[in-house]
C-alpha cells in the first residue's frame, strides 16, 4: 500500500543535462499510472528516482507519506521490470521466481506453491523449468513480471515492458497486465512512448514534454477534444 508524491522534483544530471523540471504529481495508492511521453522527455528518470536508482537534484518525493531519501531500499519495497526482462540467464523460470523469496528467507514448499500460482496467472506455468534463453521475448517478460511480483511489492514500476515486442504481443499482454495489477491492487507506475498503451492501460496518467508535465488525468479527461 503506497502513494507517491513528487512535489517540485528536478533532475539534473552531471554534466548539466536537465532531464526533469519541477514536476508535481500524485500517484494514488492501488492506481495503475502511466508516464507518457517521447523518447527522451524524462519518462525512465523519473522512474528510477522513485526506485531509489537515481538521486533527485532538488525537490521532494514522498512515499507513503514518508520522505523517500531517508527509506532503505527495503523499506521502499519497490520492484522494477525493464524492457528487457533481464532474466537470471542460468535459472529456469522458476528458478527466477524464487529469486526474491529465496533472499526473503521464506519457506520452500510456501514459495514453491506461490511461484506455481502467479505462474499460471501469467500463462507460463507449463514453462517454469525452462531456462529463459528458451522462451519467446513474451513469455520471458511474463517471467520478469513474475519475479517482479512473487515478492508482493508495495510499488511495481515497469520501463517499456513491451517495446521489444511485436505489435500483437503488445495488445495481448498490455492488456493481461494492466487486469494482472489491478487484481493484485499493488500501486504501479508504468512508462510508455505508446499513446494507445497508455490509454487502454491507464487510471490516470501524465503526459511529459522535455522533462515537463504537461497534462495529468484520466485518459478520457486528456483525449475528451
Ligand atoms: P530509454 O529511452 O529507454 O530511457 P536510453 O537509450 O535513453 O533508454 O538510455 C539507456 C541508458 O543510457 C539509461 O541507463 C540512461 O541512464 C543512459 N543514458 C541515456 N542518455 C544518456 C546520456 N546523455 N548520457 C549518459 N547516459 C545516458
Ligand atoms: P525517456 O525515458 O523519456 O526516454 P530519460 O529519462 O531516459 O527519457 O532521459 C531524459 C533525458 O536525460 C534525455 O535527454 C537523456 O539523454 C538524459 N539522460 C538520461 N540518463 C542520463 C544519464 N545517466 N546521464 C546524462 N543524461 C541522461
Amino acid at each position: 500500500m503506497t502513494d507517491v508524491v513528487l512535489d517540485g522534483v528536478d533532475k539534473v544530471y552531471p554534466g548539466g543535462q536537465v532531464a526533469v523540471r519541477n514536476v508535481r504529481l500524485r500517484i494514488n495508492d492501488g492506481e495503475l499510472f502511466v508516464l507518457l511521453g517521447p523518447s527522451g522527455c524524462g519518462k525512465s528518470t523519473i522512474l528510477r528516482m522513485i526506485a531509489g536508482l537515481e538521486e533527485i537534484t532538488s525537490g521532494v518525493l514522498w512515499l507513503n507519506g514518508a520522505v523517500a531519501n531517508e527509506l532503505s531500499p527495503r523499506d521502499r519495497n519497490v520492484a522494477m521490470v525493464f524492457q528487457e526482462g533481464a532474466l537470471y540467464p542460468h535459472r529456469t523460470v522458476k528458478g527466477n521466481m524464487m529469486f526474491p523469496l529465496e533472499v526473503l528467507g521464506d519457506d520452500r514448499a510456501e514459495a514453491t506453491a506461490k511461484v506455481v500460482e502467479l505462474a499460471r496467472a501469467l500463462g507460463i506455468n507449463t514453462m517454469i523449468d525452462r531456462l529463459p534463453r528458451t522462451l519467446s521475448g513474451g513469455q520471458r517478460q511474463r517471467a520478469a513480471i513474475g519475479r517482479a511480483l512473487i515478492r508482493e511489492p508495495s510499488l511495481f514500476l515497469m520501463d517499456e515492458p513491451l517495446s521489444s515486442l511485436d505489435a500483437g504481443l503488445r495488445t495481448e499482454l498490455r492488456v493481461e497486465i494492466a487486469a494482472l495489477v489491478r487484481s493484485s491492487g499493488t500501486t504501479t507506475v508504468y512508462v510508455t512512448h505508446d499513446q494507445v498503451e497508455a490509454m487502454t492501460m491507464a487510471d490516470r496518467m501524465a503526459v511529459l514534454r522535455d522533462g515537463v508535465l504537461e497534462d495529468v488525468g484520466t485518459p478520457e479527461q486528456i483525449y475528451q477534444d
